[in-house]
């Protein structure tokens, strides 16, 4: 079955006890046994519960994995792989990178003894010479948030395939989704998931997953994380996710359709020192792109001439627009990044980035495109 099929039906055949079409939530905690041991596959809710079973089946397909687990948050997700490392393991990760995930690594993963390394992973030469024999795990986002750098995760996979014993390929696919990049078919052991944004879609839940390439050891190991540590989703928030995912593809095109004229727009304003977007030839992996992923998404970061003053500006005058963290939703939010997405970070990390003090991300919704265009032309008027 294609993308669209199996976002509708797998794991999510009538429910067996009413034939309701559309999956249960099942809000129990436990289940009663009928003699200890004797269960219909589950027994306690943090360990098992059959909404999130139906949710992890159908993010395995979609994302092309040989399973998913779900967990309360991307972020809870990304700890579950950075957990796999011992003290004293490493980490190299990209450069255009999601500030969570920069402070779970410096700050949390630091504290657990797990060392970081940042490197900008344009070109993997620069990969492999930041490999020690002690970095287990190398971390890619691609498209980076917020400079929207694409990364060549085949060719990073490459770099990586070399070494023995192989670190770990994880790639925070949150930007991308399932629906428009494979990272597990280009050579990538774990695809994460902020499922809070595109997956969830409705700005109405938060949520992560990872999805595995094969049911290995470290699989085991990060299903016995999921239980152990116990940050697992509610069987509601997992029904939202399922509701999420069957609309996602739909959703995805009318993104990628908006996002295209908006960046085209700003790159066309004299109050925009420069647009990045994937889908615009200007974009330097522009070629990258088109041959990595099946679409361009629908994120664009922009930088105002007018530095600071005007990109606050533009943040708070936007009236369709909402001045807003996160991202992924089908209604469109503007972010002043030095302040509401990245202010975790010193300001020489953030220059490193490529942030200025001028750059703003907008998330662009399923909305209208003139009217969305109309939004910004008043906006950036003022
Ligand atoms: C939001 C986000 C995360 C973190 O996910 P939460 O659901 O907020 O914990 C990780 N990576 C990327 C790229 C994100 O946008």
């Amino acid at each position: 079955m294609k993308f669209q099929t199996r976002a509708l039906h797998i794991g999510q055949e009538p429910d067996p006890a009413t034939r309701a079409t559309v999956i249960p939530i099942h809000p129990t905690s436990t289940f009663t046994l009928e003699a200890p041991g004797v269960t219909k596959g589950y027994h306690y809710s943090r360990i098992g519960n059959p909404t999130r079973a139906a949710l992890e089946e159908v993010l395995a397909s979609l994302q092309g994995g040989a399973a998913a687990l779900s967990f309360a948050s991307g972020t809870a997700a990304m700890w579950a792989v950075v957990a796999l490392l011992k003290p004293g393991e490493h980490v190299v990760a990209s450069l255009d990178l999601y500030g969570g995930t920069h402070q779970l690594l410096t700050k949390v993963g630091a504290h657990h003894g797990i060392t970081t390394a940042i490197v900008d992973m344009r070109d993997p030469s620069r990969l492999e010479a930041a490999l020690t024999p002690a970095t287990r795990l190398v971390w890619v986002e691609t498209p980076g948030n917020p400079m929207l750098t694409i990364l060549d995760i085949a060719a990073l996979a490459g770099v990586i395939g070399r070494r023995s014993p192989k670190p770990y390929l994880c790639v925070d696919n949150t930007f991308a989704t399932p629906y428009f990049q494979d990272p597990l078919a280009l050579g990538a052991d774990f695809a994460v998931h902020s499922t809070t944004k595109y997956i969830g879609g409705h700005s109405d839940v938060v949520g992560g997953a990872v999805v595995v390439k094969a049911k290995d050891a470290a699989y085991d190991a990060l299903k016995f994380h999921q239980s152990a540590v116990g940050a697992v989703p509610s069987p509601f928030d997992c029904w939202l996710q399922v509701r999420g995912l069957k609309t996602l593809a739909v959703r995805m095109r009318e993104h990628e359709r908006n996002a295209g004229a908006v960046a085209s727009f700003l790159a066309g304003h004299p109050a925009v020192s420069w647009v990045s977007y994937p889908g615009l030839t200007s974009h330097p992996q522009h070629d990258l792109a088109k041959r990595q992923m099946t679409g361009f998404g629908g994120m664009v970061t922009c930088d105002l001439k007018g530095g600071e003053k005007a990109a606050m500006s533009l943040v708070t005058r936007t009236r369709i627009f909402g001045c807003a963290t996160s991202l992924g939703g089908v209604e469109s939010l503007i972010a002043y990044v030095p302040v509401m997405t990245h202010f975790h970070m010193a300001e020489e990390e953030r220059a490193r980035q490529g942030i200025t003090p001028g750059t703003v991300r907008l998330s662009v919704g399923i909305e209208d495109e003139d009217d969305l265009i109309a939004d910004l032309e008043q906006a950036l008027k003022s």
